[in-house]
């Protein structure tokens, strides 16, 4: 399997977004989740960086990956949590970082619902090892009310014993109750089952 990518842009806002409407797949989750090292993985190759200090990536990185004949796609590494239009974190002045991947997110779901761009496809990604943290459960509720095709997908399943796997499956799918795909970028488990799972993204925008 040939798998092409490169990085494309950084984008702080609105106007940085690519506008060749090419199908979507967009990451979110907590910072250290494991996005970058999840997106190397299905690429298998270091593009994007990994970083040991949370919160450390504050733009939304758009990566244009082919997979042999397959139609061209945009995986987007969206900033780490908090985006949730309801939560103004940073109310009284406080973290302006936070503040700033709100306005980022909010813009990108904004034009997705005004048909500047193509499908999207979100991947809520989720430590494996703790299922049903809270501001995991609140960006599903959130991401429930987005124009997008979405799921979720446990990572670092390689730390999880056998019986936590079942257990923690079990668990993920009634707390979020879509199927859940479960991952490791550190040993590739469940990245083919993701691809799958990608494939299945409508090549024409959904009806808001
Ligand atoms: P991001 O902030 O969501 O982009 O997270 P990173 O990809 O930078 O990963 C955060 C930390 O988790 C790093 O120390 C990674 O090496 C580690 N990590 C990421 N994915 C896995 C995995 O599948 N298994 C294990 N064991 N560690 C992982």
């Amino acid at each position: 399997m040939i798998i092409s990518a490169e990085f494309v842009t950084s984008a702080a806002g609105a106007r940085d977004f690519p506008r060749d409407r090419l199908p979507e797949v967009a990451l979110v989750g907590r910072s250290n989740v494991g996005k970058s090292s999840l997106i190397n993985a299905l690429v298998r190759r270091k593009l994007a960086r990994t970083s040991a200090a949370p919160g450390k990536t504050r733009l939304a990185n758009f990566y244009r990956v082919q997979r042999e004949s397959e139609r061209a796609l945009y995986l987007v590494d969206l900033p780490g949590y908090g985006y949730a239009r309801s939560e103004p974190r940073s109310k009284g002045g406080g973290d302006a970082a936070a503040q700033q991947i709100n306005r980022l997110a909010d813009a990108y779901f904004a034009r997705h619902g005004a048909d500047a761009a193509g499908p999207v496809m979100v991947l809520l990604l989720v430590d494996a090892r703790h299922p049903g943290l809270e501001t995991d459960l609140e960006a599903w509720t959130w991401l429930k009310s987005q124009p997008c095709t979405r799921s979720v997908v446990g990572t670092k399943v390689d730390k999880l014993t056998r019986a936590e796997r079942a257990r923690h499956t079990r668990e993920l799918e009634s707390l979020f109750d879509v199927p859940v795909t479960l991952v490791s970028a550190a040993t590739g488990e469940g990245l083919d089952e993701l691809w799958k799972l990608i494939a299945r993204l409508p090549s024409r925008r959904m009806a808001p």
